[in-house]
């Protein structure tokens, strides 16, 4: 695919991201129907994507994300009494929803933080996770699911065609280690 380098930037160019979708032979190209082609493969090419969870934090009106009321009154922490079914563990609100995300796996070598790209609807914000989750031979999720690895997001790009249409979101994370005592609860239950 000669578009390639146009759907993976440099990370160095930090400046607007605007993506010039006109090749040499003055075709357009479709990005967004390319990238989802990457991620879910086409006949003539592998997948790339895996399957995950993206967990959206609910935020109340002043932008902040909305703390769970099992946090302790005076730790504030989330509960340790019980094991709460609204946020997990996590202490905050959120939803999660089924995605199908690519990631660098050379990112954490070359950049020191991980690089995950997912589709323009995802429209995700910093602060929002990418979670990781076991996946079987076949590369899907296996039953219950088992959440694995929690990645933060650091920063969230958008890259547009020239049109200022959003084609796909780069995304920079963070592993989150243990954010809570029940890390290892929150592994095993659905
Ligand atoms: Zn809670």
């Amino acid at each position: 695919m000669s578009s390639k380098h146009e759907l993976y930037p440099s990370v160095s160019a930090t400046s607007k991201h605007t993506i010039h979708t006109t090749t040499a032979s003055g075709k357009e190209l479709d990005l967004r129907a390319e990238f989802h082609r990457t991620l879910y493969a086409a006949a003539d090419a592998a997948a790339k994507g895996r399957t995950g969870l993206f967990r959206r934090m609910r935020r109340g009106s002043d932008g902040y994300p909305i703390r769970c009321t099992c946090r302790d009154e005076v730790t504030d922490e989330p509960s340790r009494d019980y094991y709460c079914s609204d946020c997990l563990g996590h202490g905050y609100l959120f939803d999660e929803t089924w995605i199908v995300y690519n990631r660098n796996d050379d990112a954490p070598r070359r950049w020191g933080y991980y690089l995950f790209y997912v589709e323009y609807s995802v429209e995700p914000t910093s602060k929002d996770f990418i979670i990781e989750v076991e996946r079987d031979v076949d590369g899907n999720p296996v039953v219950p699911t088992v959440r694995e690895h929690y990645y933060r997001i650091d920063e969230a790009e958008d890259f547009r065609a020239d049109d200022g249409r959003v084609e796909y979101w780069r995304l920079k994370a963070s592993l989150v280690d243990r954010w809570s005592l029940w890390y290892g609860e929150v592994q095993q239950r659905t």
